[in-house]
């Protein structure tokens, strides 16, 4: 299998341009790297979730009558998906369970619109945390689900797991202590219209999971140009301190961890990857992949993403991300879904936790600005590198250890402090060093 990946991966790096239009969403079964060429030839196409038993094909109208004049196999995904569709709800009905938990569990839960889609649906985030309305010091989680519009099973779980944390906050203990001293956002429908349309890209075809700035091509982060759900997305995430986050999609069972859009490996990627193994370890179905090992990928290794939100998040927000396959079916039959519940619940609860596993700082004066060097003293000596920070608080997710904060501001004279960072342990309202 080995030489025919590395073919695939010559051919995607030139298949990922930003403009690709998504009208024809296409699955071709076996591997085939001679296709690709072809396909790749033949226009701008996207490749994705590439296994050992096929893979998928996006782009233009006019890809399958390519494949049926050179007698490929192929599959309509957009016609296999309405046969299993009964069930589902649909994006205005998920917005009225939203709106539902939020004023079912007003103490805990706010509902913040970040703004319109292309067709002018609201774009909505669970803001979960004891004392809601008041923009804490704690550590900043965040989930967001199918921004692929028809990967459809986050959306169902993420609904599923706000619903769970509000009928179990004050009687569970792991899930109230994590509402108290977190703030979790949850996003379960970047792409409603997407969903609606049962299709992968939005409203204007067009892929949210290419669509944000590449850290490889683009020098800054600026939403000019992009597709109006993802300028939404940055906006949002522009306000916040987000420290950990995960994206859900479906296609395959892993958990992909950056980089999705170069080969380097990620400056923190043994513990990005003990962070995958977690959530792989308490997912069965997922732990006991025969496709990948553990359960995990790397991004890159698997196939090249120009242009995805998880790399954008680390590198201009200092927001590590993972991306959460869930399901072989991009639509499995809705009575499955319980099921696809119960393999992750554990696994997302554990996710968030994990925000914990870092360190900050914290100042009364809101708009304090600059730059902060880490240094790793133990239990190794590392350099962590230089990070911006803007705000009243600064809070980075890192293996265990002890560590050295050097913080500079203009106009101050650095200033030096040195942080702890604990495995397993969910702090009362976040590990925060404080400046003044
Ligand atoms: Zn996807």
């Amino acid at each position: 299998m080995k030489p025919f990946i590395s073919l695939f991966l010559i051919g995607l790096s030139f298949s990922s341009l930003a403009s690709v239009k998504i009208q024809e969403e296409l699955y071709l079964p076996g591997l085939r790297p001679e296709i690709v060429k072809e396909l790749i030839d033949a226009g701008t196409i996207e490749i994705d979730h590439v296994t050992s038993e096929g893979f998928e094909v996006y782009g233009p109208r006019g890809i399958a009558k390519y494949l049926d004049s050179k007698k490929i196999v192929f599959f309509d995904m957009k016609a296999i998906h309405k046969s299993s569709l009964a069930g589902y709800p649909s994006s205005a009905q998920i917005v009225e369970k939203l709106v539902s938990a939020a004023s079912k569990y007003p103490k805990i839960m706010k509902l913040i619109n970040i703004g319109k889609s292309v067709k002018g649906k609201d774009l909505l985030i669970m803001k979960i945390s004891d004392n809601v309305n008041t923009d804490e010091t704690e550590p900043e989680f965040k989930y967001i689900s199918s921004m692929h519009g028809d990967e459809i099973t986050g959306r169902e779980l993420t609904v599923r797991l706000i619903e769970e944390i509000g009928q179990k906050y004050g009687s569970d203990k792991e899930l109230t202590e994590l509402v108290d001293n977190t703030e979790i956002y949850i996003m379960p429908s970047m792409n409603p219209d997407g969903s609606d349309m049962k299709q992968r890209g939005n409203a204007n075809y067009r892929d949210l999971n290419r669509n944000f700035p590449d850290i490889t091509r683009d020098t800054e982060s600026t939403t000019a140009g992009r597709e109006i759900e993802v300028q939404n997305v940055m906006k949002f995430q522009a306000t916040r301190q987000f420290a950990l986050s995960a994206n859900f999609h479906g296609g395959t069972i892993v958990a992909n961890y950056p980089w999705d859009s170069k080969y380097d490996l990620h400056p923190l990627d043994g513990f990005v990857k003990e962070l995958s193994l977690g959530y792989s370890d308490l997912n069965p179905e997922m732990k006991s992949s025969t496709e990948f090992p553990g359960g995990i990928t790397n991004g890159a290794a698997w196939y090249v993403v120009k242009g995805g939100m998880q790399d954008w998040s680390y590198v201009w927000y200092n927001d590590l991300q993972i991306t959460v396959e869930l399901s072989h079916q991009k639509w499995p039959d809705y009575s499955e879904i319980p099921n696809f519940y119960k393999n992750n619940r554990d696994s997302m609860v554990y996710f968030i936790k994990e925000v914990h596993r870092g360190a900050g700082f914290k100042t009364l004066r809101p708009n304090a600005s600059g730059t902060v060097e880490i240094t790793q003293n133990s239990p190794v000596v590392q350099k962590m590198g230089s990070f911006a920070f803007k705000g009243s608080e600064f809070y980075k997710v890192m293996p265990e250890g002890d560590y050295t904060f050097k913080i500079s501001e203009k106009n101050r004279s650095p200033k030096t402090i040195s942080v702890r960072v604990e495995k397993d342990l969910v702090q009362a309202n976040g590990n925060y060093i404080s400046l003044d």
